[in-house]
This record gives structure tokens, C-alpha cells and sequence, in this order.
């Protein structure tokens, strides 16, 4: 199967051939020729199958392409990509470009915690597709900045998120606004009852897709956890980026403070660190990224929101500093390595107080994780932490980050 069987435009395909795709990936090739056909879609997928590709590619061409009308003389939007948070807008909005960069189509991007002003002025000058989180929307439409009326295609991706997250009431609102015809995409990493609600209610005759099997992590990714006190983890964490080939590598905490207070600790022991979570600026998380993918910084110190989404390729190591407390979130965070056929590297660090939390994932994910033993030197220099607090980096030992 290539690009080309699915009848792109010439401007779709040379950018897909830019971005240096060989193949379209399975959810691509079952998506894009049914929403080319004008059919619904229910998507199970997550993060790193290439899903924004899949729901993208379709759109453009019927934006370009007879369907529907041309574009409106107000410039009201014809397609609306609903997604839950700030970095998912950007980064959704980013592949919107590049991928319709040949096509003439007019985007807009708009999300919260930035100011409104330059997001309103954008969707004023027209734009035929809207990238955006709900509930700026909401306070664009209510301010007369954006007007629904108009929509034929709507995307929800990462609908699960949406839902955990709260935005059920805005998205109904929002729903209320548009015209009844329309054809409806959804994409969902999950299946709880309340996604099935919601597309039961949204979606007609969808064809429904499933590329991974339900919640199970990419097959890719070596996981395994270390059995360690909560005092021995920072000095195995250290010892695990010591150890390891110069590779970049997500951590994850549970705390904004937590993510901060590392950080700043790795900072102090040389390491080159990013941090990405709800408490700091939009600028500055995008930043914080934009180092990270440039390699510039080897460690970005991220929480579950914040890192909800990133699209970092190839990213061969994660490490949950902290288990997450919805074991779900266990199969997003790692789902950030492994990704587009990379191997990764998942690691795990439990002390006694997440036992509960270790369970609820692998009862998910239907298995239990290799324990890997902790290096003698870390254990010692758990017990001794404040005379000599990395100990644990002398030497290596196998089953490191590598
Ligand atoms: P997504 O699941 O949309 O977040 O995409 C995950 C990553 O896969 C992104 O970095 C895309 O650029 C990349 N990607 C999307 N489609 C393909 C493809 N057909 N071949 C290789 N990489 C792809």
C-alpha cells in the first residue's frame, strides 16, 4: 500500500512525500479511504499510529476537493478538530500545515492560557479548518469571533482525554452549534461508557477501526519496573541516565512540584533538563519541547496533562519517576516511545506506596512487568542519601536505560 492508491491531490502527496513517509501506517490505510468516502469514523488509537495523518490527509482533500461548498465568503470554517489540551492544538495544528502546506486551505489554531486577541483576529481573516481546544472556542464563539454554522467535518481526537478532563459540557454545547449534517470523526486511545455514549449519540454508521488491541501498550516498548525505596529513587534515576547511551529520555512525575524539584536536582548533577507541566506558561512549554526535539536538553521532566500528546519521534527511553494514579495513563506515557516502528524503553521506579497503583497496571495491561533488580550502590546510597547522595552512578550494571 503506498500514499498514492488513496487518490490524493498532487498537493497532498508531495507533502506526505516530504515528511519522508514510505508507507501510510495501518490506522491510515483503513481511515483515510472511509473518510474519503464521506463515511463516520470511530477510531481507537493512540498516540504515535500516525492518527493525525489519518484524519488529516482525508480532510483536506474533501476541504479541496467537490465536496460541499467552496469556501464561504464570511471565511467561516468548514471543519472543526476538537482536542483537549494546548500542546495536542499546537502540535495537531502543526501537522495541519505542513501536511496542506501545498494546498491553499486556511487554518487557524486556538487554545487557552494564551491571549485571545491574535486567536480571534486569525479566525476573523478566514479559515477554512479550526484547531482547537474547547473551551476557548467556546469563548470565541460566545464573543462573535467564530461562527459554527457552517461546519461539514468534525474531529474529536483524543476524545477519552476530553472526557477525563471534563469537557463533556462544552463539547455538548459546542455540538449544539453545528449544522446537523455533517460527517463526524472520532478518535479515542480508550473505550470507557462514556465514549460509547457519546459517539452513540454523534456518529452515524461509523466504521469502526481498532489498530492496537484495546489499551495495550505498543508492542515495541521493553517495560519493566524497579522495586526501589522512594529515598533510593533519585539516585537511581541518576544512575540510570549515567549509565545509559546519551539518549533522550521522558521522566515522568505525578506533581507539578515534584516535576520541578527534579529537575532541578538533575540540573545540579550536569544533566541538561526541560520541564513541561500545567503551571507554566504556554511559551514556555512550547520551548521547553522545542529544546527537547532539538536535542539541546537529553531530559524533559513532564507531568501526565503536559505531556498528553507530545509528538516527539523516536524517543527511545521513559521513566515513570512516579506511577500515575489512572493506570491508563501508564499506557499514554509510555506510549510516547516506540513510536513509528522504533524500539523503546519503558522503565518503571515503585516504591512500597504505589504497590496499589502497580497492580491496577497489570491488571490493564493483562500481564505482570519484569522486575529489575536495583544496583547494590543505589540501594547504599538510598540508606546513606545526604553523605553521599550518587553513589549509584559509579558503575554500571545490565538493564540499565540504555
Ligand atoms: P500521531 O499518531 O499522529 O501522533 O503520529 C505519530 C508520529 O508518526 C508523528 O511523528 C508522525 O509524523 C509520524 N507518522 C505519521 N504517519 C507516518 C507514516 N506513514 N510513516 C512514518 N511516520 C509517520
Amino acid at each position: 500500500m503506498t500514499f498514492t492508491s488513496f487518490g490524493l491531490s498532487k498537493a497532498l502527496l508531495r507533502a506526505v512525500a516530504e515528511q519522508g513517509y514510505a508507507a501510510p501506517t495501518p490506522i491510515q490505510t483503513q481511515a483515510i479511504p472511509a473518510v474519503l468516502d464521506g463515511r463516520d469514523l470511530l477510531a481507537a488509537a493512540q498516540t504515535g499510529t500516525g492518527k493525525t495523518a489519518a484524519f488529516t490527509l482525508p480532510l483536506l482533500q474533501r476541504l479541496t476537493g467537490e465536496v460541499g461548498s467552496d469556501r464561504w465568503p464570511d471565511g467561516a470554517p468548514r471543519a472543526l478538530i476538537l482536542v483537549p489540551t494546548r500542546e495536542l492544538a499546537a502540535q495537531v495544528g502543526e501537522s495541519v500545515r505542513l501536511y496542506g502546506r501545498y494546498t491553499g486551505i486556511r487554518t487557524a489554531t486556538v487554545f487557552g492560557g494564551v491571549g485571545l486577541q491574535a486567536q480571534a483576529a486569525a479566525v476573523r481573516r478566514g479559515a477554512d479548518l479550526l484547531i482547537a481546544t474547547p473551551g476557548r472556542l467556546l469563548d470565541l464563539v460566545s464573543q462573535r469571533h467564530a461562527n459554527l454554522a457552517r461546519i461539514e467535518f468534525l474531529v474529536l481526537d483524543e476524545a477519552d482525554r476530553m472526557l477525563d478532563m471534563g469537557f463533556i459540557h462544552d463539547i455538548r454545547r459546542l455540538l449544539g452549534m453545528l449544522p446537523k449534517v455533517r460527517q463526524n470523526l472520532l478518535f479515542s486511545a480508550t473505550f470507557s461508557d462514556d465514549i460509547r455514549t457519546l459517539a452513540a449519540g454523534l456518529l452515524h454508521r461509523p466504521l469502526t477501526i481498532e489498530v492496537a488491541p484495546r489499551n495495550t501498550p505498543a508492542e515495541l516498548v521493553s517495560q519493566s519496573v524497579y522495586h526501589v525505596p522512594k529515598t533510593g529513587k533519585e539516585a537511581l534515576l541518576a544512575h540510570l541516565l549515567a549509565c545509559g547511551r546519551r539518549g533522550q529520555t521522558l521522566v515522568f512525575t505525578r506533581t507539578k512540584h515534584g516535576a520541578d524539584r527534579l529537575a532541578r536536582r538533575l540540573g545540579q548533577d550536569g544533566f541538561r533538563v526541560a520541564v513541561i507541566h500545567g503551571n507554566k506558561s504556554q511559551s514556555a512549554r512550547i520551548r521547553a519541547l522545542a529544546e527537547f526535539k532539538a536535542d539541546r536538553v537529553q531530559i524533559l521532566v513532564a507531568t501526565d496533562i503536559a505531556a498528553r500528546g507530545l509528538d516527539i519521534r523516536q524517543l527511545p527511553h521513559v521513566v515513570n519517576y512516579e506511577l500515575p494514579h489512572v493506570p491508563e495513563d501508564y499506557v499514554h506515557r509510555i506510549g510516547r516511545t516506540g513510536r513509528a516502528g522504533a524500539d523503546g524503553v519503558a522503565v518503571s521506579l515503585v516504591c512500597r506506596d504505589e504497590a496499589p497503583q502497580l497492580r491496577g497496571i497489570e491488571r490493564l495491561l493483562g500481564r505482570r512487568l519484569p522486575v529489575q533488580p536495583v544496583p547494590e550502590e543505589v540501594l547504599s546510597a538510598a540508606e546513606g542519601e545526604r553523605t553521599s547522595p550518587h553513589a549509584g552512578r559509579k558503575s554500571c550494571v545490565r538493564g540499565d536505560v540504555r
